[in-house]
């Protein structure tokens, strides 16, 4: 029934998932975890450290995109819910290479639902079991000045990493369509927070400045973001889970808008306060001084921003975390990492 609480998670080393995993392992002790993550290069185990001392916390190392693997943990486990983060999940790396990202994001998200159709009707539940896929808002493409995206802005998706998200999409609102399945559809902005992998844009500021090289900002730096710290969203993803209604899609923002530019000058001006000595090392009046203009990403998005008008009213969830307390907490989270790594 649907009071099974055994949940596969996918994608659970990754950044948001880990953080969700160890979010929600405090928050409810009554559902066992199933963690399936193939552990590619933005997976890694040090972000369960704390989520592997719970009991009723399970790992499994396996690749979605392998229909085999998938039938094997329905075999093993009676799944109750998914919520499925796993996704390849950097733009740069979609433009330089597409394959990928289809075989993982779209590929591997219908064997999740295939598998998971086939289990839950077999065992006559396939209304009451949730599938909940956690997507982004740039499935929606680019917005110029005014406006901002709601659950009704058609897809308009603009790079490849946002093409196979979107086509992941449709297939789970499709699934809901044709079959009945009991799924629902998050699409947040830019999360940031601990355990963000370092090739994204706040790690990779703060690991350039600290080691003194030049930080590259595309284009005019005017591009413009909403950020949304990482357990804002968790909480959020909890609320959509629980208590979303099924076929529904629900924006998840952090009211946050800000220019790359703004972001980067920021995050300088922390380490500025708490990196003195390091910047007395490199020589430098501020660490706003290694900014440098690299060549824009191709069909580099303007600008996102999120309507969170839906999951508010009708789930009462809004973001609590102001950026200035969030960006602080994450410096020095990996103000802490790379001392640790470096000792
Ligand atoms: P991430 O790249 O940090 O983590 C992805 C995880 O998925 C990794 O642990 C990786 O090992 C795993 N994975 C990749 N391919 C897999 C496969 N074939 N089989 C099993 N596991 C696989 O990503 P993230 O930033 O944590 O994003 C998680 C989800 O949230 C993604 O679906 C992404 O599209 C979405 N999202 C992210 C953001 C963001 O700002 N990071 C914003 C909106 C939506």
């Amino acid at each position: 029934s649907r009071d099974n609480r055994t949940l596969l998670i996918t994608g659970g080393a990754g950044f948001i998932g880990s953080n969700f995993i160890t979010y929600f392992l405090k928050a409810h002790d009554d559902y066992e975890i199933v963690n399936l993550d193939k552990l590619t290069y933005a997976g890694s185990l040090e972000n369960l450290r704390e989520a592997e001392t719970f009991a009723n916390y399970h790992f499994i190392e396996g690749d979605i995109a392998d229909e085999a693997v998938v039938e094997q943990v329905f075999t093993d486990y009676d799944i109750g819910g998914i919520i499925h983060f796993a996704a390849e999940s950097h733009v740069d790396k979609s433009i330089a290479d597409t394959k990928p990202f289809i075989t993982t994001n779209v590929v591997g998200t219908v064997n999740l639902l295939q598998t998971a159709k086939r289990d839950w009707e077999e065992k006559g539940v396939l209304s009451e079991r949730r599938f909940h896929h956690i997507s982004t808002d740039e499935v929606y493409g680019s917005l110029e000045e005014d406006g901002a995206f709601t659950e009704e802005t058609p897809y308009d998706p603009r790079n490849p990493y946002s093409a196979s998200k979107a086509s992941a999409n449709m297939l789970v609102n499709s699934y809901h369509n044709t079959y009945g399945m009991n799924v629902v559809i998050s699409s947040s902005s830019n999360n940031y927070g601990p355990r963000q992998h370092d090739e994204k844009l706040i790690p990779t500021i703060i690991r350039k400045a600290l080691a003194g090289e030049s930080i590259p900002i595309y284009g005019d730096g005017q591009n413009i973001r909403d950020w949304l710290y990482v357990t804002d969203h968790c909480k959020a993803l909890d609320k959509v889970f629980h208590e979303g209604k099924e076929g529904d899609t629900y924006n998840i923002g952090g009211r946050n808008e800000r220019t790359n530019m703004e972001m980067t000058n920021r995050i300088c001006e922390l380490l500025d306060e708490h990196q003195q000595e390091r910047k007395q090392e490199l020589a430098l009046s501020s660490f706003k001084d290694l900014i440098t203009f690299v060549e824009d990403r191709p069909g580099h998005d303007r600008r996102y921003a999120v309507d969170d008008t839906k999951i508010s009213q009708t789930l009462g969830w809004k973001p609590v975390v102001e950026l200035e307390q969030g960006l602080a907490e994450t410096v020095a989270w990996y103000m802490d990492k790379w001392r640790k790594q470096a000792q």
